[in-house]
């Protein structure tokens, strides 16, 4: 029999009854520390005491308004967004895929706007996610989420991840956009080099084409800087934003040059719930403390113990993990070893991480960790190793 729940998810067996900082605690007050925080979402842990400030102060006053209304808390997040970024104006929803719908119908508006109805395809890369709307699958191409699923949304042309040759022969008459994550979450905390980002720039300024960075898990202060290509720097035209930017609260943005969004006028895009009062003022919350004094440098600092620690364990452990990748607190390990068997040694020793393409296992805590949490999943992450390796010995 179905259960209640679709069963869409692999779901483990554990379920959590509360959270606070980096660490969740299941019913029997058992621990576990939480390098997973949502995939990459509780980007401030859990229960922050400004959030959950922020939330009840709002739940008070007004939760839902219509868009048919001015709402203050969302024009203070749009602008906020707009004074740290390239962009000049901010559509929000509610997801990182409603995001991508946004940007790509964005691009098609575009240049249908300026003339060129027939610009309506986009270069997407292998090993892509842009979440799991038809036309994000779409995008996304990966067979595991398209199988049965077609017939796909038209319009998408696939080039291997950073090839800028591959990029350049692909793009045409007909090409509106290059969609791009300057990292790869789920596809393996694979990182776009900066001078391919700043290739694909060139390459969408020489064809008037439109530079998408898809920045859903890679952004808000996550790689070290607010979004992670302001670290290269090269800028897009549209960018999508969602899983931190709520810190567990459903948002997602897509932000766009004054120019890119020239087509998205009164009546052309909508959501219902999107940039409500209560998701705004949480989004606000979570700015205040991302940019407030000393965050970022914070995530630079524990970004750079974690690697120095990661690099140790790879050299320690050459017959469990490959390689360590990853920029600031997005970070991965390249498993020797099938990648969910050390998620599960990982999970039974009290630590959660999430598992990744390319068989990598993704180490993605919330931003406010310091030396001691850093210390904590490393030794757990050592003991795990051993463990495994101490397996593997006597195997071979
Ligand atoms: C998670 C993710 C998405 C999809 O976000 P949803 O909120 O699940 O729709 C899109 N792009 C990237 C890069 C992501 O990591």
């Amino acid at each position: 029999m179905i259960s209640a729940v679709m069963p869409t998810y692999a779901k483990t067996e554990l379920s959590f009854e509360r959270g606070e900082g980096a660490y969740l605690y299941d019913k029997n007050g058992r621990h576990y520390l939480d390098f997973c925080a949502g995939i990459a979402t509780n980007l401030l842990g859990h229960t922050h005491p400004y959030l959950v400030h922020a939330l009840k102060a709002q739940a008070e006053k007004l939760w839902h308004c219509s868009n048919l209304y001015r709402i203050p808390e969302q024009e203070r997040l749009a602008q906020r967004l707009v004074e740290h970024t390239f962009a000049d104006t901010v559509f929000f929803g509610n997801s990182g895929a409603e995001a991508i719908e946004c940007a790509l119908k964005m691009a098609r508006k575009y240049h249908d706007e300026t003339g060129n109805p027939d610009r309506y395809r986009t270069i997407v890369f292998d090993g892509a996610f842009h979440g799991r709307t038809l036309t994000a699958i779409s995008a996304g191409g990966q067979p595991k989420h398209t199988r049965g699923f077609e017939p796909l949304v038209p319009g998408f042309d696939r080039v291997p991840f950073g090839d800028l040759n591959a990029v350049r022969e692909a793009v045409g008459s007909k090409t509106a956009a290059i969609l791009i994550e300057p990292i790869q979450g789920e596809g393996g905390i694979r990182i776009a080099a900066p001078e391919f980002l700043q290739g694909l720039r060139q390459v969408a300024d020489l064809s008037g084409a439109l530079l998408i960075f898809d920045e859903v898990q890679c952004g808000v202060g996550r790689t070290g800087t607010l979004f992670h290509h302001q670290s290269i720097p090269v800028n897009p035209d549209i960018m999508t934003v969602a899983k931190g930017l709520g810190g567990g609260f459903p948002i997602g943005a897509c932000l766009a040059t004054e120019r890119a969004a020239s087509g998205m006028t009164a009546g052309s895009h909508a959501s219902t719930f999107g940039g409500n009062p209560l998701a705004m003022a949480v989004g606000n919350a979570v700015l205040d403390v991302v940019l407030g004094e000393g965050s970022l440098r914070g995530v630079q600092r524990a970004g750079r113990l974690m690697h120095a620690e990661l690099e140790q364990l790879v050299r320690n452990y050459p017959t469990i993990l490959a390689e360590t990748r990853g920029i600031g607190l997005m970070m991965g390990l390249k498993c020797v070893v099938p990648n969910t068997d050390l998620v599960a040694v990982l999970q039974s020793h009290g630590m959660l991480t999430v598992p990744s393409g390319d068989n990598v296992i993704r180490l993605v805590p919330p931003l406010i960790i310091g030396p001691n949490v850093v210390e904590q999943a490393i030794d757990i992450l050592d003991r795990s190793c051993r463990e495994l390796a101490k397996g593997h010995d006597s195997a071979s």
